[in-house]
């Protein structure tokens, strides 16, 4: 099967192809649709049939639990065992928008969408595509980032049939997505708050509501930074099919891309010229593109950890195989 690729506006998507969406999300289809993060891929998040068909088609592993987009609060509610204030805080202040909040689930959510974990990721998306899409649906959609698992994202429709180009009933195209990188996974669970992926909403942000938020230890470990240069003992994520090696300064990655150039490797620069917002917006795009080159190495000047440059520099490392990454049964874990 060849998935159906439809155009539609980013602003203001066409109400035919929008139903066509939801009609094949409620019979337990899967619809590739864009979000201000990336694209997703999405399926009916109550039908354990439909959320295994995500696993399926990305070659997903099941540990690894999936986010429940949902249209608005009142779709949230039912699929959390108790309601915290300090969620209905969190999701008053920044939903719609990049930030994913983790919290005990009710039973009606099945165990394939948490991987068997006792609680739910829950995001209420911004795009006006992804908020259309769950209105028409009007039930909750698990999505995913919908690209193959262990690759870049994707931030473009192409993308999405690049790597799921037969295995989707439908793909809605509405171009380059805004944001570029994946939502910010805070887990309310804990207590204090930690981010189990930095993403959309920066740190920054969430510290002038809750106070101090720490990361997971696996980010922190990573945003160490320890052996830039040699890729790690670990499986990559968001990873292009050549090398990545990552840089501090524009200078030492010069040095680096004549000596390989001598060793006559062909090497990949990724463009950092712009602010952090830029890269992170063209950074997954940059990587797909650079393999498409068929660049061996590809190299890259980290963005400092601030704002947006915390979610991009734990892609980066990820993409170049430094993250210490392990499955955990704590939902700790938060790769790709
Ligand atoms: P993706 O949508 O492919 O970008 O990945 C979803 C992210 O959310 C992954 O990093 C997951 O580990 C994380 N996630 C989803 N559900 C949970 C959960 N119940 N607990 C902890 N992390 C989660
Ligand atoms: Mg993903």
């Amino acid at each position: 099967m060849k998935s159906s690729v439809v155009r539609v506006d980013p602003q203001t998507p066409q109400r035919d192809a929008i139903e066509r969406a939801a009609a094949i999300l409620r019979a337990g289809g899967l619809v590739a649709f864009p979000t201000e993060t990336v694209y997703g891929l999405g399926a009916h998040a109550l039908d354990p049939n439909a959320v295994r068909k995500i696993f399926a088609a990305k070659q997903r592993p099941g540990w690894d639990p999936l986010i429940v987009h949902v249209r608005d609060l009142v779709m949230a509610r039912p699929l959390m065992k108790r309601v915290l204030p300090q969620f209905e805080l969190l999701a008053g202040r920044f939903w719609p928008g990049a930030l994913t909040l983790v919290i005990n689930k009710a039973p009606q959510v099945p165990a394939e969408v948490t991987a068997g974990r006792p609680t739910v990721a829950l995001r209420m998306p911004r795009h006006p595509v992804a908020a259309a899409l769950l209105a028409a649906a009007d039930l909750p959609v698990a999505a995913p980032s919908a690209n193959q698992f262990g690759r870049p994202s994707p931030t473009r429709a192409e993308h999405v049939v690049e790597d799921l180009g037969d295995r989707v009933d439908l793909i809605l195209d509405a171009g380059p997505t805004p944001m570029g990188v994946e939502s910010t996974v805070l887990d309310l669970t804990q207590s204090p708050q930690v981010i189990l992926r930095p993403g959309g909403v920066s740190r920054e942000d969430l510290e002038k509501i809750l106070g101090e938020v720490s990361l997971a230890s696996s980010v922190s470990d990573e945003l160490a930074a320890k052996g830039l240069h040699g890729p790690g003992m670990t499986t990559k994520h968001y990873a292009p099919r050549a090398t990545v090696e990552l840089f501090e300064d524009a200078r030492s990655q010069a040095s680096r891309a004549d000596e390989l150039r001598r060793a006559a490797k062909r090497v990949g620069i990724v463009d950092t010229s712009g602010n952090p917002e830029q890269l992170a917006r063209t950074l997954f795009a940059q990587l797909r593109e650079l393999d498409a080159q068929e660049a061996e190495v590809i190299l890259c000047v980290l963005p400092p950890p601030e704002g947006v440059g915390l979610a991009v520099r734990d892609r980066l490392l990820r993409a170049a195989g430094v993250a210490a990454e392990k499955p955990t049964r704590d939902g700790q874990d938060s790769r790709e």
